[in-house]
């Protein structure tokens, strides 16, 4: 299931008379067959300070002009049609849910977690996730009920301009497919063909190797299993896998309030470790009971500084590999007490 292996190369570094080796470590995705890179660290950029963050300004000079602010939200966000909701927006404690301005397809929404207009990481409170996530089932729930050709639903969020977010006021993006993705139809077709070969569920027995060998399992709580993968797509990327359910309308409020502790779990690692930038995701698919769990990945992205560089290089966007340099390991060995 695991497969992996280590290409070398010696080099003299500036300064230095003797040639070192460095080596690359390439690993092939256990579901997908896509191979990824774990390489020598490529820059050493310093870590966000938190107690004077540079971007505080943009915060700032942002918000008197925020369509998702109180005050303008009701006028500046749009509607749906009073047949899938009447008033034109779901609401659940804070959170309130609309259709995103620029669909990706049939079904694209947008939700807000509270009136705030920016929320540090490692700031975000269970509530805050809890509600944001009942406020989208119940989207999702009415949205399928109204449109059964949708097999596909992803709950996602860029946090930040530097993870491809376009407002600083954090909110998630629901997408409801007819035709999905690439990543979502990879998803199901290879679930289901490791399920018509071995008998077996692809994320039950990744649950089982993961949690025998320890190196990447991060934490099991009340259904969910928290791992780093094996061959990761982004850096210090985290998993989570929920047993037995393949729906996000499946999913409880106390589902989803374990899902929002995890969640915030995985954002205090990271602020601890100076980075602030991330894109999270829930895919949920529909008919693939046997085969598929409901999977949300974590990842970060580059830290919304000045003059940031951007952490997809040419290697990602022009060659289709991920290039990322901390072990899976190292990263689920450090996130344990995180979850403790
Ligand atoms: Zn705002």
């Amino acid at each position: 299931m695991f497969e992996r292996h280590k290409e070398e190369t010696g080099i003299i570094l500036p300064g230095t008379d003797q040639p070192v080796t460095i080596t690359t470590e390439i690993r092939t995705d256990p579901l997908t067959g896509r191979t990824a890179r774990i390489t020598r660290r490529r820059t050493n950029e310093p870590p966000i300070n938190f107690d004077d963050p540079p971007y505080r300004i943009h915060v700032d000079e942002t918000a008197s002009a925020c369509p998702f602010c109180p005050g303008r939200i009701m006028e500046a966000t749009p509607r749906f049609v009073p047949d899938i909701v009447p008033g034109g927006r779901f609401g659940s404690g804070e959170s309130i849910l609309f259709p995103n301005l620029s669909p990706y397809g049939r079904h694209s929404a947008v939700s807000t977690f509270s009136p705030d207009h920016f929320i540090e990481i490692g700031e975000f409170t269970e509530i805050h996730y809890r509600d944001n996530f009942v406020n989208t089932r119940h989207y999702i729930d009415r949205i399928m009920t109204l449109d059964p050709a949708v097999r596909y639903a992803t709950v996602t969020q860029n946090y930040l301009p530097s993870s491809g977010g376009t407002l600083i006021h954090p909110h998630l993006q629901i997408n409801l497919f007819v035709t999905p993705t690439n990543y979502l139809r990879e998803l199901a077709a290879f679930s289901k063909s490791f399920l018509t070969k071995t008998g077996r569920s692809f994320w039950g027995e990744l649950i089982a190797r993961e949690e025998a060998l320890g190196e990447r399992f991060i934490a099991h709580t009340d259904g969910i299993v928290w791992l780093c993968p094996f061959a990761p797509q982004g850096q210090k990327e985290v998993w989570a896998v929920f047993e037995g359910r393949s729906d996000f309308r499946e999913l409880s409020d106390d589902d989803l309030s374990m899902l929002a502790r995890g969640i915030l779990s995985v954002q205090r690692y990271w602020r601890d470790g100076g980075d602030n930038g991330f894109n999270l995701g829930i895919y949920s698919i529909v008919g693939h009971k046997e085969s598929y769990r409901i999977l949300v990945r974590m990842l970060v992205r580059t830290r919304f500084v000045p003059y940031a560089r951007n952490d997809q290089s040419y290697f990602e966007v022009i060659l289709g590999e991920a290039a990322t340099d901390e072990f899976p390991e190292k990263i689920a060995a450090d996130l344990k007490k995180y979850f403790e």
